[in-house]
């Protein structure tokens, strides 16, 4: 079946310019021809006319939790169970679909429902976008995300991986990949939403680290590591991470390691200021509060240094977390824009940057002949204002029309 999309204007992000009076051939679930649309014949073709929208290629969500639902008083006093969660992402997934992100990585749950949501997407069994899987996260004892359950409890029930000298790293690595995650996350510094910890201070010794990305690497898997503080992130550099979460404490010896060894930088801002806007009044730990008013200080001062200094700026929202909801995490955009980012540059780090940021542009992140048909469509031009991508108009993502 070949259909054509007609474009108003047309964003590839192969390059920084939007097209005019272009069209889209798609056949199966494939990009075929990007051409001018009066090169196009569209006789026998079916024929989606965008041709008063701003198509572009599908949204990429760096870094996200399907399963967690933004609830701001989750953290202070419950803890769902893993059939809830799993039913929180069934739900969530869709509403990212329709908000335009066709690729997602989630950056670590529970119980490995991410693995199993994943395959449901896969099978055809539930709407979602396609997904890369972090499964449970690797932290250390009272570090980030080592939840504190009831001690009677311990040591088997665990938000993540705890894990405390580089055996049980490389135990948690291999753990993490034998029941079917794509890549490892680890807990790096301390953390926002978390009771007691320090998110300036380093979790792990680089031979900990290490021992986690030395599976990884040896097996070609991605990791990327949860970092604040600026120790943390040289920490993980070392040791060979792939990409960096937050880094909002970062410091100008941590820009220059990104920018030198080509690490990905994802500042998932709109985490930190959905805690700050929502506040205490939402429920939220006066802790975790005044942890995200200091993260996110010099967080845009920073953000500027890394553009200068050429570091890979990833698109990432942390949705899920207090606030910060699945289906609007697109607010992100803007706030790159007023982090001082230009429009383009955010785009493509949605799209293009995103793609090889997961070791897929040879499939996904730009509108090229050959790679999969994920497309959308905004009303008008982002780059002129940023909140357009809060409403997506069209949603295709592997040929399929989810949203028109
Ligand atoms: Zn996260």
């Amino acid at each position: 079946m070949k259909t054509i999309i007609l474009c108003g204007k047309l964003f590839t992000a192969e390059d920084e310019k939007i097209h005019k009076d272009m069209a889209i051939v798609v056949e199966d679930n494939k990009i075929t021809k990007v051409t001018s649309k009066k090169n196009v014949n569209t006789k026998g073709a079916k024929v989606i006319d965008l041709s008063d929208q701003f198509v572009m290629p599908g949204l990429i969500d760096g870094h996200m939790h399907c399963t967690s639902n933004g609830d701001t008083k989750r953290i202070a006093d419950y803890y769902p169970t893993t059939a809830e969660e799993t039913l929180n992402g069934v739900v969530n997934l869709k509403k990212d679909l329709l908000a335009g992100f066709t690729t997602i990585r989630d950056e670590g749950c529970n119980d490995f429902e991410d693995v199993a949501l994943k395959k449901a997407i896969e099978q055809g069994k539930i709407d979602g976008p396609r997904m890369i899987t972090s499964g449970k996260c690797l932290t250390a004892t009272g570090g980030h995300s080592d939840s504190r359950y009831p001690y009677y409890l311990e040591p088997g029930a665990h938000e993540s991986l705890v894990c405390d000298s580089p055996d049980a790293m490389r135990k948690a690595a291999r753990t993490v990949f034998k029941y079917g995650a794509d890549q490892i996350k680890i807990m790096g510094t301390g953390g926002v939403m978390s009771l007691g910890d320090e998110p300036g201070a380093p979790e792990f010794t680089y031979e900990e680290m290490k021992a986690a990305l030395d599976v990884a690497n040896s097996r070609g898997r991605m990791s990327s590591v949860h970092a604040h503080g600026a120790e943390g992130m040289k920490i993980a550099m070392k040791a060979g991470i792939h990409s960096i979460e937050h880094g909002m404490l970062m410091d100008d010896e941590a820009i220059t390691m990104m920018a030198k060894t080509g690490t990905f930088l994802i500042p998932t801002i709109i985490a930190a200021k959905a805690i700050v806007d929502n506040g205490v009044a939402s429920g939220i730990h006066p802790e975790n509060v005044a942890k995200a008013e200091m993260c996110i200080k010099n967080h845009y001062q920073n953000l500027k240094k890394c553009l200068k200094k050429g570091v890979k700026i990833c698109f990432g929202t942390d949705a899920g977390t207090p606030g910060n909801y699945h289906g609007q995490q697109t607010r992100e955009f803007a706030l790159m824009v007023e982090a001082g980012l230009p429009p383009i540059y955010v785009l493509q780090a949605a799209t293009i940057r995103n793609a090889s940021l997961l070791r897929m542009e040879n499939e996904i992140g730009s509108i090229k002949e050959g790679k999969l048909a994920d497309i959308v469509a905004f009303k008008d031009d982002p780059t002129k204002d940023m909140e357009v991508m809060n409403h997506a108009c069209f949603v295709m993502k592997d040929g399929k029309v989810y949203k028109k």
